[in-house]
């Protein structure tokens, strides 16, 4: 939480942006509490807290997902709220930013509870949602099924609405291409990164932490373009296999609901555990999962030269410092994971315009925006001798700024 801080405040400076709008881009638009009285099958009722934090629509509606978490409080919310706000910003989408959260533990609840959930607090926030007011999509713990709950109860206040929300279904709605796209995002990054510095991408040895919508996808693209898979990981633990990994394999074994730890044992494949799956001697390092990883404890031990933020905020600002100063290059989340927003920037123009992409051109636009969104960012990092942190979170920080000006508010 305050690491976003910390990194606006960064940009800010950079850009020596005036007190005024400092003001302006440090605070949120608009946050909504609610409560969520949610009926238990049981017949018991459990009353939960939920938000929606709005925090800048300056360059257009707000965008952002939703968790469903215990530690998606208030403060959480509102500091993912603004990292979506640089971050359409750095993709130069027509977006704001925003985030939502309910503050609940759903791994215990059953599909019936959590879609009751999920309808009671649409249902609360519908005043505030809109297809050019504020876009939700998933995220932690909310999936397509989710969305689709909320595109129901939402149509049912408002007519047919399939654009109110993204990362819906592909059966309603959905756009086929969405559901890899963060992914491939990451990966046409690192590509692009390697271009760049003048590295093959094939042949590059990675170990990727989680195994999820954005692990799995990024495993799947990296084996397309040649690079060399050889650690991932779930919650339950990870697997190494220095000659590679058959990712496909790994693929049916989470998609059949297991981990990929029950690998272990079959064709020289074996067990290593979270933490030191993060230290192997890889040259690409991808947290995929959920929480900081590296930090100031482990950060001088990471051996990978490039580290590609699948996950959002992986690295706390002490470790993201030691890394910086090892030389290590780090594609920051705002930039390496956008190419979920971005995927959800083409559902929603597709819904829009009730037409839709083959999957062909929903995959070389994704593929066009990040590798010039890597090169802006690049280019500005090279121009100001700082980390490409910084300089992505200064274009974003800027492109906002300019808007905020534009539109009179300073
Ligand atoms: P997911 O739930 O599909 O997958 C998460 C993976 O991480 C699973 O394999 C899970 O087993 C593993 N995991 C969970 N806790 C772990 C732990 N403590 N140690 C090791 N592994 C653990 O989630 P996802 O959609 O892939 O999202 C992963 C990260 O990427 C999150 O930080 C999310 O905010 C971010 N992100 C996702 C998207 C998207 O489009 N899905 C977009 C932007 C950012």
């Amino acid at each position: 939480v305050q690491a976003v801080a910390a990194y606006f405040d960064e940009a800010a400076r950079l850009l020596d942006l005036d007190e005024d709008t400092r003001e302006v881009l440090g605070s949120s638009y608009r946050e909504v509490a609610v409560q969520v009285p949610v009926r238990l099958d049981s017949g018991d009722l459990t009353v939960v807290r939920g938000y929606r934090v709005q925090h800048n629509g300056a360059r257009g509606p707000y965008k952002g997902g939703v968790r469903f978490h215990p530690s998606a409080d208030l403060d959480e919310v509102r500091a993912l709220a603004s990292l979506m706000t640089w971050k359409t910003a750095l993709l130069d989408l027509p977006f704001g930013g925003a985030k939502g959260g309910v503050e609940v533990d759903p791994t215990g609840m059953t599909r019936d509870e959590v879609q009751r959930m999920t309808r009671r607090y649409t249902r609360s926030i519908h005043h505030v949602l809109g297809v050019y007011r504020d876009i939700p999509a998933p995220d932690v713990n909310t999936d397509a099924q989710v969305m689709a709950w909320m595109l129901d109860e939402f149509s049912l206040l408002h007519g047919y609405s399939p654009a109110i929300v993204t990362g819906k279904p592909v059966a309603f709605g959905g756009a086929p291409g969405r559901e890899s796209a963060t992914g491939r995002g990451a990966v046409e990054v690192l590509a692009a990164l390697c271009r760049h510095l003048g590295v093959d991408l094939r042949g590059q040895r990675v170990a990727i932490q989680g195994f999820g919508q954005v692990g799995s996808w990024a495993a799947r693209a990296l084996v397309e373009k040649g690079a060399t898979v050889v650690a991932v990981s779930d919650v339950h633990g990870g697997v190494v296999r220095p000659e590679g990994l058959d990712v496909d394999a790994l693929v049916g074994l989470v998609a059949g609901g297991g981990s990929v730890v029950e690998a272990v044992g079959r064709d020289g494949i074996e067990a290593v555990g979270n933490p030191e799956l993060l230290e192997l001697d890889v040259d690409v390092l991808v947290p995929a999962a959920l929480g900081p990883v590296v930090t100031d404890a482990n950060a001088d031990r990471i051996r990978a030269r490039i580290v590609v933020e699948g996950a959002n905020h992986p690295t706390t600002p002490s470790g993201d410092k030691i890394l910086a100063d090892r030389g290590v290059i780090v594609v920051p989340d705002i930039l390496a994971n956008a190419g979920g927003v971005t995927g959800s920037y083409f559902e929603w123009t597709q819904n829009i315009q009730q037409f839709t992409w083959k999957e062909e051109r929903f995959l070389a636009e994704l593929a066009d925006r990040l590798s010039g969104a890597y090169q802006a960012t690049q280019r500005f990092a090279d121009d100001e001798g700082v980390t490409l942190r910084t300089a992505a979170f200064a274009l974003g920080v800027r492109r906002v700024a300019e808007a905020v000006r534009l539109r009179g508010y300073v």
